[in-house]
């Protein structure tokens, strides 16, 4: 069956992304039909580079590579009208969506909350121009637990039960309010919402906000969840296979030389979940796989991604997504980041040379 993965990074190390990462994450195309390539940019000018070489893989690879754009956060409150002129600054460089992260880490270190009035305007120009949006909210329930902390969040700084971070229901309640003042705006929110735990919870919300999608990326808790509760997971997938979308948060990055075969066993682990019936190992775990039939799994594997964002990618326009690709570098300069500011100037000579021979 074709398959469209909604929902990967190019690398998600803590140096800058490079255009090498990029095109080790396009190998993944030998395993899925298309790829959408979300990019988290923050107020971090090593992440800059991500939009751009997005753009570049979009050109290399017509009709295969999607992307949501990342909005660059300012260090402080920053204005309304910079965060609409970015929205329309990506979909004008030939962006399909726009990516918006709210960890409850990166919430703490910006605290403002995400229905604060200074992004109405960015919310606004989403909803009214129709432009998918993909938004991070939250993280797992045991994150908030010291007893039941994963090691891995651990060491990542993604345990939140002390210091100053907001809870599950902040973050939630204000997701909610910018779906209250923005109903149709065209959200996702990913990985079951974190509700994979209470799926009644998921269900209210979704016949609450017609326009509102979530995924089934991992997540790992999700998997485990759904396979404890199998009957009821299988249910609602039937019920409401038109609003959620196959993904596996793959990401890969040159310096680490597993991360290819990593993705290859999240995506054949996602894919047995989703398709068998089988009980099997998988992230030190036991999986219950649903069975689901092939026009569900249609809908998941890309159908609905299509109907949601459009049936073949936005082709960048040369001189805009150039334009656009300068004015991050110009960011990265004024940041001091040498690394983003180097890997910008390749990217927007591929780019040229690419321009160059059509
Ligand atoms: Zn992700």
């Amino acid at each position: 069956m074709r398959r469209l993965d909604s929902h990967v990074h190019i690398s998600l190390n803590a140096e800058s992304s490079t255009l090498a990462d990029g095109e080790l994450l396009c190998r993944l195309l030998d395993e899925v039909e298309q790829l959408n390539i979300l990019n988290i940019v923050l107020e971090k000018p090593e992440n800059l580079p991500r939009n751009a070489i997005s753009l570049l893989l979009k050109l290399r690879f017509p009709g295969r590579v999607y992307s949501f754009g990342g909005i660059v956060m300012p260090r402080g409150r920053g204005r309304e009208e910079d965060y609409v002129r970015q929205v329309e600054l990506l979909g004008r460089a030939g962006f399909d969506g726009v990516k918006l992260f709210g960890k409850p880490s990166v919430r703490a270190s910006r605290p403002i909350p995400f229905d604060d009035p200074v992004y109405d305007g960015m919310y606004g120009t989403l909803q009214n121009s129709g432009t998918p949006v993909n938004f991070h909210i939250g993280d797992p329930p045991e994150f908030w637990d010291r007893d039941r902390v994963p090691a891995f969040a651990w060491k990542n700084g993604w345990y939140y039960g002390e210091g100053e971070y907001p809870s599950m229901e902040t973050l939630l309640g204000e997701i909610v309010h910018v779906l209250e003042k923005f109903p149709r705006l065209k959200l996702l929110v990913p990985h079951m919402m974190f509700l994979s735990q209470d799926l009644e919870r998921l269900r209210g919300l979704l016949e609450r906000f017609p326009t509102l999608l979530t995924d089934i990326t991992p997540g790992r808790e999700l998997y485990f969840q759904l396979s404890e509760n199998r009957e009821k997971a299988r249910a609602f997938f039937l019920r409401y296979h038109g609003r959620i979308l196959f993904g596996t948060d793959n990401a890969v990055c040159v310096q680490r030389k597993d991360s290819l075969e990593q993705c290859r066993e999240t995506l054949s682990a996602v894919e047995r979940f989703l398709e068998t019936e089988d009980r099997f190992q998988a992230w030190g775990g036991e999986l219950a796989g649903l069975g689901l039939p092939g026009e569900v799994l249609g809908d998941l594997y890309g159908d609905n991604f299509r109907r949601w964002v459009g049936e073949e990618p936005a082709r960048p326009q040369g001189g805009s997504a150039m334009e656009y690709c300068g004015w991050l570098r110009e960011l990265a300069a004024r940041q001091g980041c040498a690394p983003a500011e180097r890997e910008l100037t390749l990217v927007m000579e591929k780019m040229a040379e690419l321009a160059g021979t059509e």
